[in-house]
This record gives structure tokens, C-alpha cells and sequence, in this order.
């Protein structure tokens, strides 16, 4: 018998909730069934998979209340549970429209015009997700859906700090036959996690920089593939001709959205000198007009810290960026009300790159904003980090915003907006340095990637080849 976790409850700071990991033996077996289970979701073929995924839509559809209140007390906040529930709806049904095309088997020639070439692909059997806490659903379905278009079956092991939302979302799974046999949501923490990368044949990790270098460095072991998508810690720059409405209001929000809990936060802000002060007072004015979601979860639009070790975290940054000088506009600290953590969107100037605010992920709704003389000086500032994840450009001229995003490492750059990526996901992006490994989850590669490709080489005539022996 695995031993019970306790899940803390991020508006009340009560731990009301209980997981118990499967034991290891337990795992293996389910493992071995999905695996067995996944030839039968394959033989079914793609428009069998797409009806049973709309089918399970429905379920979901009618199992909605039930999802929302988990996940709201999983996460403390509502509009952005909401928020997931659409979006993981609208990506089953994008993804039932685009994988027929993306799936499709081609046949091409070759150099050699007696050899015809059939490229076909097969899925990986079992696919294993691992996923963080900031967007419980919709980072352990994001890799999901596609996994099982392309004919894998999946184990998820969702974050141990926001596991409630499972239970509803396993009833409308096990509502669908096709579906339940090769599609298990498991509960756990680190240890379950390590054991899926030891039972899977592919895995898809979305977390901290430090475990996913643990699940790399496991799956290599393996030699099975690991899909990391990891921390950042992206920049915005404010050119000079920037609409500063326009990039205030886009960095608040790309700041401070799910109360800053999400990896392509905004988390740096490099504005021109020329427009500093501008900058910095509507973005405080701005700021200061939002709430707390507090006391009750229909009040305001920011929500509750959910994890109480990042609530930690973000008070060592400020505390950090306080003792070495900067200064607070707005915000400012981590306040406990009800049991629950929050922060109030918090705008710093007076910051460099000495301060963990400017180099360690925060995770928290604080904007540090540091003034720069030259566009040049701006990309070397965007670039001095280990992340590289994605990042903002403001500019009247959208030229020159691209001017300046081609010289920054990150795999997406919204352009006179901010975390784009959030919303658009038809633009294949890798992330650069320490923000993750592997090919896109977004575009097409989102679902490629997880076939092997095979090559059939057809000889088409009953001729020697001239490349043979001669044995005449
Ligand atoms: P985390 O690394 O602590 O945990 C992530 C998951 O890994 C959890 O399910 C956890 O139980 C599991 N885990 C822990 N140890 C493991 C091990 N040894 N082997 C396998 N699994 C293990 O991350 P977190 O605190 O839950 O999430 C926050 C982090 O996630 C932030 O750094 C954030 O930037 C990142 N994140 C990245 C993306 C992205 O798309 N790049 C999206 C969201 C969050």
C-alpha cells in the first residue's frame, strides 16, 4: 500500500483532501493492460478515434458543473477554470478536424525511378504525460488529445498539489468504452511520476526546470523520447514608438493572468528610456483596478497562490529585489487571508539583474521594469538568462518589433501582444536553453511526433539492379 498524500486546499490553507498512489506493482500492471488495450484503439482506425474523443466531449460536456467545482478548489480561482474546461473542449474538436490531413499516408517517388517509396508512421504503444499544477487540465490533456489521434494509448499523472479535477474527468472517460481501456489518469506525486517514465515508451513532461532534467536523463536511460516543456522567464520589450495602451494592457494581463502562474508569464519588463515613466504609470494605474478573487471566488480576477512552496518563493524574490534597492509602485507582498496565499499584481523599478526578480523563474504577479537606452542593449538584457520559452515585442512598426524578436533565443514571440502561444497554437515553436527539449506541441509536429516513421522501398520491375553483383 502506497503511502496517502494530503492536498492542501490553495483559498483556505486546509489540507481536506486526500490521493493514494498506485503501488508500484499496481502501475506496471496497468501499464501492460494500456499497452495491450492500445492495438484495439489503433485497429479502430482514425475516424473511430475521432468519434469516440467527440463522444467523450459529450461526456464532458454534460459533466461540466462537476469539473468546474474541482477544479475551482483545486486552483481557488473560477474564470480561469472556466476558461481550461473551453479550451480543452475547443483543442478535442481542432484536433479531430486536423489530424485526418496530418495523418495522412503518402506514397512518393524515389531517385531511382524502378523504387517507389511508401512512407507510412506508427504510433508510439503507451504514451506517459506528466504535468504541472498552474493549468491542471488543460497541461495533462494538452498532449493528450493528440497522443490518442495518432493511435497511442496514455498514461497521465497530473500534478500531486491539484489533483481533485481527476475524479469527475475519470466518469466521463469510463463513460466511453472505446476510450476507458487505453486512457488512465493516475493520482501520485514525484515517485509515481518516475515510475510512468519507467513504464511508458515516450513521454511528454511539463514542469520545473530541475525534475525535467530528471525525466530527460531517466527516458535517455531508456532511450525512449522526452518532450520537455519546462520554466521561463520571458521578457517584453517596449520600443520607443510602442502604443503604450496597447503594450500596457497586453503586458498586464500576460503578467498577471492565473495570478501569474503560468511558464510564459510575462516576468521581465524593458522599456525604453525615453517612454519609462509613461510606462510605469499607467501600468500601476491599471494594475491597482484589479482584485483580489477574495473573499469569495466571483470577487476579483486574481486568485489565490496555489502552491504554498511558490507563495515562498515569490516572497523571497520580492524580499531580494527590496534589500538590493528596488522600488515598489504597487503590490509588494505576499498576504495571508483566509489560510489562502496572495499576491496583489506588484509593479518594481529600480531593478537589475542582480535580483532573483530578474533571473529566477517567480511564478507570481510582479512586474520589474528596467529602463533601456538602445535596442541592442534591450535584446542582450532579453537574452541573459537560461530560459528561453518565448517573449513580447512592442512597436509601432511591426518591422522593427521583428527586427528585434529575431535576435531573441525563445521559441515564440508575440508581436504588440503578449503570451500569444496561450492562444494560438498553430505555430510549431521549440524552446530554447533550459526551457524545454524536444519538437513542437505546437502545429502540425504536436501530433507527428508521436509516430515512428517507416519506409516501405518498393521495387516496382523484375529487373537487376545495377548497383548488384555480377553473377552471370
Ligand atoms: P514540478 O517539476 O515540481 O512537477 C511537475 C510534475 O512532475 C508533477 O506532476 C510532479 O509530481 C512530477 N514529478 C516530480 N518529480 C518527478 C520525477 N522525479 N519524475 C517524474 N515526475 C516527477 O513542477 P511544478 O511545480 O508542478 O510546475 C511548475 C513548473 O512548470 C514551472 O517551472 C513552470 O514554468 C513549468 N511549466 C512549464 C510549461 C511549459 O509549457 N513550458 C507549462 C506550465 C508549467
Amino acid at each position: 500500500m502506497s503511502k496517502p498524500i494530503e492536498i492542501r486546499n490553495p483559498r483556505t490553507g486546509k489540507y481536506d483532501y486526500v490521493i493514494i498512489p498506485p503501488p508500484p506493482k499496481l502501475l506496471i500492471q496497468q501499464c501492460n493492460r494500456l499497452r495491450r488495450a492500445q492495438q484495439s484503439w489503433l485497429r479502430l482506425g482514425l475516424e473511430g478515434r475521432i468519434e469516440a474523443l467527440q463522444q467523450w466531449k459529450q461526456a464532458i460536456i454534460s459533466g461540466r458543473d462537476k469539473l468546474t467545482e474541482a477544479l475551482v478548489a483545486d486552483t481557488g480561482r473560477l474564470s480561469i477554470s472556466v476558461m481550461e474546461i473551453d479550451s480543452f473542449l475547443s483543442s478535442i474538436d481542432r484536433w479531430c478536424k486536423l489530424a485526418p490531413k496530418l495523418l495522412e499516408e503518402t506514397e512518393k517517388e524515389t531517385a531511382v525511378p524502378f523504387i517507389k517509396l511508401e512512407q507510412t508512421a506508427v504510433p508510439y504503444p503507451l504514451v506517459g504525460v506528466i504535468s504541472p499544477w498552474n493549468f491542471p487540465l488543460l497541461l495533462s490533456t494538452i498532449d493528450t488529445i493528440p497522443a490518442l489521434l495518432a493511435g497511442c494509448a496514455v498514461i497521465v499523472k497530473p500534478s500531486e498539489i491539484t489533483p481533485r479535477f481527476m475524479a469527475p474527468l475519470l466518469a466521463t472517460i469510463n463513460a466511453i468504452p472505446q476510450l476507458r481501456d487505453i486512457l488512465s489518469f493516475v493520482e501520485g506525486g514525484g515517485e509515481t511520476g518516475a515510475a510512468i517514465v519507467q513504464n511508458v515508451d515516450l513521454v511528454c513532461f511539463t514542469g520545473s526546470v530541475a525534475t525535467g532534467r530528471k525525466v530527460g536523463e531517466a527516458a535517455a536511460k531508456r532511450f525512449i523520447p522526452a518532450f520537455l516543456e519546462l520554466g521561463g522567464k520571458d521578457p517584453a520589450i517596449v520600443l520607443a514608438s510602442a502604443d503604450l495602451e496597447l503594450a500596457t494592457s497586453a503586458i498586464l494581463w500576460g503578467s498577471v493572468v492565473n495570478t501569474g502562474q503560468s511558464c510564459l508569464s510575462i516576468e521581465r519588463i524593458y522599456v525604453a528610456n525615453f517612454i519609462f515613466e509613461q510606462f510605469v504609470e499607467r501600468l500601476v494605474a491599471k494594475a491597482e483596478r484589479l482584485q483580489l478573487a477574495y473573499p469569495t471566488v466571483e470577487s476579483g480576477e486574481i486568485g489565490p497562490i496555489i502552491a504554498e512552496r511558490q507563495a515562498a518563493i515569490i516572497s523571497d524574490h520580492l524580499l531580494d529585489a527590496l534589500e538590493k534597492g528596488a522600488v515598489v509602485h504597487c503590490g509588494g507582498k505576499v498576504e495571508d487571508s483566509g489560510g489562502g496565499w496572495w499576491c496583489r499584481p506588484t509593479v518594481l523599478t529600480q531593478v537589475n539583474h542582480e535580483m532573483k526578480v530578474m533571473t529566477e523563474e517567480t511564478f507570481g504577479p510582479i512586474m520589474p521594469v528596467m529602463p533601456f537606452s538602445t535596442p541592442e542593449e534591450a535584446i542582450n538584457l532579453a537574452n541573459d538568462t537560461i530560459y528561453g520559452l518565448s517573449a513580447a515585442v512592442f512597436a509601432q512598426d511591426e518591422t522593427k518589433a521583428l527586427a528585434v524578436a529575431q535576435h531573441i533565443d525563445a521559441g515564440a514571440i508575440s508581436i504588440n501582444d503578449a503570451a500569444l502561444t496561450a492562444l494560438i497554437h498553430e505555430g510549431e515553436k521549440n524552446s530554447f536553453k533550459f526551457s524545454g527539449l524536444g519538437g513542437s506541441r505546437m502545429g502540425p509536429a504536436a501530433i507527428t511526433r508521436f509516430m515512428r516513421k517507416k519506409a516501405f522501398l518498393i521495387k516496382t520491375k523484375s529487373i537487376a539492379d545495377p548497383w548488384w553483383f555480377n553473377t552471370q
